[in-house]
């Protein structure tokens, strides 16, 4: 069990790492700290690698007021699934022209709310929604999203819901020039914390086809990839590091277009947030389920409905890191709600030290994406995971 040992210096700054902790000992748990100067290096980060691409985050995996206006005052643009989610950033002061409507599902009067409120870049994978958007967003630009497959080397895969077949893309994208739209690229989502990077050279392959296929036969000159999100995070797993995604992917870039390269678009939310998150916990109970029993249960007063659904089937597997040290015995480890879902992690059995406590503070690292999002409301009447923000 020694790769359940998790140091701080693998995953942190350990100055950071202290401020951290040291905001957070006060406080009572459970909690999220976020510091917004790992998401600022993350973003100069991806600027770098990706010096073409144009940058749209994906509100989704934190929507905090202040990454929001970070972002905002690095210059990013906003990929924005929801009314609720733009009228969060224009009351930001976000220009709509640095905002899209990134998602495929969309009811007909919110298209027209975006219309009216100055958004002219929408996505589609369907004949009725790309009709809806003639309708309601006359004269805007969209792109077509692709099916992608690679779900398996995807922790967090989002296939077969959003997108659609090669032979259909076309298709709308015909359509979407009759109907007095401007036909204007293509988006694909890999899948979140993608592990494979060769997912992006078929995906990038299929877009190519697209391209030339109505170039050729249609006379449709498409301007932009959006390439969606699926850079990873740092988790127990380990991943290639961005520097190498970006080499990789630029590379199948030039192969297929060259000099003629499109507009690149980006989608980031994993991969700016969770490595700037800390989850704050506190164990509540540690048990056994028979005298004999070879492991512990540990409950923690964070679980599944607040913050941590991801690890849903176990996919996302958070470093747990205690200041407890010495032996480790295998544990399962289990949220405080009555519902027997509420179980974060037993298949793959964490090494917890056997002197860890009742009352001992678990930090859950890497959780700056897609937990207090996706905190449930009021589940058994606990609150909605809270976010602090430092730096
Ligand atoms: C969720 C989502 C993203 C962000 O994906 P990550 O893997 O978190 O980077 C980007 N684009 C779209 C359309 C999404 O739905």
């Amino acid at each position: 069990m020694q790769e359940d040992i998790i140091r701080v210096e693998d995953y942190y700054n350990p100055e950071i790492f202290s401020e951290i902790k040291e905001f957070s000992d006060s406080k009572e748990t459970p909690f999220v700290v976020i510091d917004r100067r790992i998401i600022n290096d993350h973003y100069s980060d991806l600027v770098e690698n990706f010096p073409f691409a144009k940058i749209y985050y994906a509100i989704k995996a934190n929507p905090g007021n202040e990454i929001l206006s970070l972002l905002r005052d690095r210059g990013a643009n906003f990929d924005v699934a929801s009314i609720y989610e733009l009228d969060k950033v224009l009351n930001l002061g976000v220009s709509p022209e640095r905002c899209s409507y990134g998602n495929t599902i969309k009811k007909r009067k919110d298209i027209r709310y975006f219309y009216e409120k100055g958004i002219r870049l929408y996505v589609s994978d369907s004949e009725a929604d790309l009709r809806n958007i003639a309708q309601e967003a006359p004269g805007s630009k969209v792109y077509v999203r692709l099916l992608t497959e690679g779900s398996h080397t995807a922790d967090w895969p989002l296939s077969r819901k959003f997108g659609c077949q090669t032979d259909m893309a076309v298709n709308l994208m015909v359509l979407a020039k009759e109907l007095g739209l401007i036909p204007y690229g293509v988006s694909f989502h890999v899948g979140s914390q993608q592990r494979d990077i060769g997912a992006w050279d078929a995906a990038i392959d299929k877009v190519k086809a697209i391209f030339d296929w109505l170039r050729d036969e249609c006379d449709i000159k498409l301007k932009m990839i959006n390439m969606g999100g699926g850079f990873p995070a740092n988790y127990l797993t380990r991943t290639n590091d961005l520097a190498t995604y970006a080499k990789e992917i630029t590379h199948y870039l030039k192969d297929d277009f060259g000099d003629d390269m499109p507009e690149i678009i980006l989608e980031p939310g994993r991969s700016l947030c969770s490595n700037a998150g800390v989850l704050v916990s506190e164990v509540v109970l540690i048990s056994r389920k028979t005298t004999t029993s070879l492991h512990r249960w540990v409950y923690t007063d964070v679980g599944m409905f607040s913050g941590l659904i991801e690890t849903l089937g176990e996919a996302i597997k958070y470093p747990i890191y205690t200041e407890r040290s010495g032996e480790r015995e295998e544990c399962v480890i289990a949220g405080p709600t009555c519902d027997s879902a509420d179980i974060m992690y037993e298949d793959h059995k964490y090494g917890l030290p056997n002197s860890l406590e009742i009352g001992d503070r678990l930090y859950w690292f890497s959780t700056g994406a897609y937990t207090t999002s996706y905190s449930a409301v009021e589940f058994n009447g606990f609150p909605p995971l809270k976010q602090y923000v430092i730096g």
